[in-house]
């Protein structure tokens, strides 16, 4: 892992140079525990070619330096803001970028107001450039987390029973989760049941599961920071035509757009393939979210897999694909799997079970 971080650290460096900055002020959080390792709530990297600085309060002394041992600690009791002249003054800098999409303007004025002798420059990007691409470290974690997810949705779906509510549904996966090594879920558990699964996003509630309805289930666990997720439409007991037909589209979607996944291919072209399946069957109004997105130390990041994605994937990119069709009144059907891109096409990493139908009684 230590050597990861100091590949980052020197990635970041040449980041930094291109960008045309002498230092760069990181203030995102998953932004700083990918280049530092510290995972800490609060606190701020600056780093230019030569020096790395982690600024944090009282809380994190103990933990910053062996976390991210490649950081020098900057103790800045209350107001970590007040140490940045100290610092930007022992790096010589006089162009220092933030990253304007996550720096608070509130946050910003107390930076320029500290600091007013550097020019500060807005800068975007500059991490995740680096973070779309997995290592070897990031690609063992995200496999942990998958095959949890997997091994939860297996032992755990056959206890479904009709009657139980979807909450109570929702926790048995988080419980099993939690017990066999996650440290959280990387987001809450859907399971939504009927008329709820129309719902892209719902949320479980108290209404029980019921035979012959779709319900749908999304979830992943979160392993070491780094995020599965997975999407399964079941049925307890027998599917009838309705959800018959509509399966067999997005599975036929799912696997047209899962085989031709490969490097070089744009977010949009991947999203198209499996969307003109669905749209040509009569449902491309049903359709209404993009087709998937990468996931890693945050559950939604880049490349998105979406009509509005020119993001060219590269091999070490992580996505999902997860068509779905949604038919209000009735439910959603959604399939997602979380797969890898490698040199020559994608390796999907989701293992569980497509068979829609499961006993229930
Ligand atoms: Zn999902
Ligand atoms: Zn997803």
């Amino acid at each position: 892992m230590r050597d990861n971080l100091h590949k980052r650290l020197a990635a970041l460096r040449e980041h930094i140079l291109e960008a045309d900055i002498d230092a760069l002020v990181i203030t995102n959080p998953t932004n700083r525990r990918y280049i530092s390792g510290f995972t800490g709530s609060a606190g701020i990297l600056l780093v230019n070619a030569t020096c790395a600085f982690l600024a944090t309060d009282f809380r994190y002394y103990e933990q910053a330096p062996s976390q991210a041992p490649a950081f020098s600690l900057k103790k800045g009791g209350n107001e970590i803001a007040k140490l940045l002249p100290q610092m930007l003054d022992d790096m010589h800098a006089s162009r220092v970028g933030f990253e304007s999409v996550h720096l608070s303007y509130a946050d910003y004025q107390t930076y320029i107001q500290a600091a007013p002798q550097v020019e500060w420059v807005p800068t975007t990007g500059l991490v995740e450039d680096l973070r779309v691409s997995k290592d070897g470290a990031e690609l063992d974690l995200i496999r942990q987390a998958v095959a949890l997810t997997d091994t939860a949705f297996t032992e755990v779906t056959p206890q479904f029973k009709q009657g139980m509510t979807e909450r109570e549904a929702a926790w048995l996966l988080e419980s099993f989760m939690r017990v066999h090594g996650a440290e959280q879920m990387a987001f809450d558990i859907i399971v939504a049941g009927g008329p709820n699964g129309a719902m892209p996003h719902a949320h479980p509630s108290d209404a029980p599961l019921l035979r012959g309805q779709p319900i749908v289930i999304d979830m992943g666990a979160r392993v070491q920071g780094y995020d599965a997720d997975m999407t399964r439409t079941i049925c307890l007991g027998p599917t009838d035509n309705t959800f018959r037909e509509i399966y067999a589209i997005v599975l036929r979607a799912q696997q047209a757009a899962t085989a031709a996944l490969r490097p070089q291919m744009s977010g949009k072209e991947v999203d198209t393939i499996a969307r003109q399946i669905i749209t040509e069957a009569g449902y491309g109004d049903y359709f209404g979210h993009s087709l998937g997105h990468g996931a890693g130390l945050d559950i939604h990041e880049r490349p998105r897999l979406s009509q509005s994605s020119s993001e060219i994937l590269k091999p070490g990119n992580t996505v999902t694909i997860e068509p779905g069709i949604y038919l209000p009144g009735w439910g959603g059907i959604r399939i997602e799997d979380f797969a890898v891109i490698t040199e020559t096409g994608c390796e999907v990493l989701t293992k569980a079970s497509k068979e829609a139908s499961i006993p229930g009684t």
